[in-house]
This record gives structure tokens, sequence and C-alpha cells, in this order.
């Protein structure tokens, strides 16, 4: 089939790749009519290539929010064919068990939400809860290895028919391409800087990732 650039996605983090992957498998858009640029592709590494050091936990971060509580139980529960779709769990993405403490109720709003789509949550007794702490809960999460994650995603979108373009961008505008119509503008803190979006809402956190060889360790 020939190849086209009609989808053009910027950026080759976990959002860009998400992105092609929903566009193939929910939009039903022909990968070879997907085009991804990336300044970093999967297998580099950068300071400003996030996605390959995140600690890849799912965890509902927010207390009440409608639209995130909707949008962590959608994520949570599609991962499933995502995981199917590039391998299995070879592919850098399994479930874990985990242990959520808070130091204060989280709220109705929120544990009601959990409490329909996590699976094997168990609210922890008050008499087992550590001192200091106000609520906690275990259930099966998601877990990704990252930077083989993104290396497994980006494998599967390749296989597909799915075009990888390896360059920075100065402007927006030069992601449209011969004949593309949509622009997926996925560049996370390159939003910052890239010409014709320079979103001074987006800034950097800082985290640790810690990464211990404890194969013994399920959890
Ligand atoms: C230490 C740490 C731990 C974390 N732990 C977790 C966790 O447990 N769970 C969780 O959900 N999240 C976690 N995160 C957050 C998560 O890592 C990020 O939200 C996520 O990786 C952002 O992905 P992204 O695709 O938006 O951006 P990125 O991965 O940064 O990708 C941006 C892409 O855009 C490209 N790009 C940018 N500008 C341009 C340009 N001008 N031209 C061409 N290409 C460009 C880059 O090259 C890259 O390909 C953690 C983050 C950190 C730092």
């Amino acid at each position: 089939m020939s190849q086209s650039n009609e989808y053009v996605v910027l950026g080759a983090g976990i959002t860009g790749l998400y992105t092609a992957y929903c566009l193939i498998n929910e939009a039903k858009v022909s990968p070879h009519h997907i085009t991804v640029i990336g300044e970093h592709l999967p297998g580099d590494g950068s300071v400003n290539y996030t996605s390959p050091r995140a600690g890849g936990n799912f965890s509902c971060i927010t207390p009440d929010d409608d639209d995130t509580l909707e949008f962590d139980k959608y994520t949570y529960t599609h991962l499933e064919d995502l995981q199917n779709n590039i391998g299995g769990a070879s592919k850098g993405i399994d479930h874990r068990q985990t242990t959520e403490y808070w130091d204060v109720y989280p709220g109705d709003k929120k544990i009601n939400s959990l409490k329909s789509y996590l699976k094997k949550l168990k609210v922890i007794p008050n008499v087992q809860l550590p001192a200091g702490v106000a609520y906690g809960i275990k259930y099966t999460t998601w877990n990704f290895f990252c930077p083989f994650y993104i290396q497994s995603i980006a494998k599967y979108l390749r296989s597909k028919g799915v075009t990888f373009i390896k360059r920075k961008l100065t402007h927006i505008s030069q992601a449209y391409l011969p004949r593309t119509k949509v622009v997926f503008n996925c560049t996370g803190l390159g939003s910052f800087s890239i010409s014709g979006v320079k979103d001074s809402n987006v800034y950097p956190t800082r985290g640790q990732v810690l990464v211990v060889h404890a194969p013994h360790s399920r959890e």
C-alpha cells in the first residue's frame, strides 16, 4: 500500500506513540497514512525526552476531577487490549500488585470510581495501617518498564506500516507534510519552545526513579 502523510503525530514519547496506536485501533486509520516525527525516538536518551525515564506506574492521582477520573478508568481498562496487541506481558507492560497510602481520606467520589474498575481492590483495615496513614488500598495495577515498552510499541507501529522520521522542528507548521490533514502535537515539554505553540503553561517537574534488582518482588 502506498504511504501518505495524512495524519502526522509530532512527538514519539508515550503520548505520541499511544496516539498513533489509537488512530489505528480505535479510529481505524490505515497505518500507512500515519507518520510519527520526533527529535528523539525510542532508543534515544535525553533530558528533553521524558518517557524512557518514567516510573511507569498506573496510579489515579486526582481526588475529584470528573474528566481525570474518567480518563484513568478508560486507561486502566483499555491497556489490556494494548498489551495483547503489542505481544503480551513480555513487551514491557504487565500487572503488578500495588499498595497506596494516603495521609488524608481521598474522598467518596474517588473511592467509588476506583471500586468500579480496579481489579482485586481491597481497602486495608485501619488497624493494619502504619502510623500517620489515614487510608490505604491494595489492588492490581499496570506497570511499565518504560525504556523497553516504548520500543515495543514503536516496533508494533512500524510492523503495521507507520512511518517514523527523526527530526527536530522549529515551528509546528513544519509538521504539515504534503497531503497532511491533521497534526497531533505530542511534544511534551517541547510545547514550551516550539514556535506556533509556545505554551507557557508547560513546565517540567522533577522526579527520581530508583531501579532495584529484586526479582523476588512482584509488587
Ligand atoms: C522521574 C519520573 C517518574 C515518572 N513516573 C511516572 C509514573 O509512574 N506514571 C506516569 O503515568 N507518569 C510518570 N511520569 C510522567 C511521564 O513520564 C510523562 O508524563 C510522560 O513520559 C510524558 O510523555 P510525552 O510523550 O508527553 O513526552 P516525552 O516523552 O518527553 O516525548 C516528547 C516527544 O516530543 C519530541 N519533541 C519535542 N519537541 C520537539 C520538536 N521541536 N521537534 C521534534 N520533536 C520534538 C521529543 O523528541 C519526544 O519524541 C514520570 C516522569 C518522571 C520524570
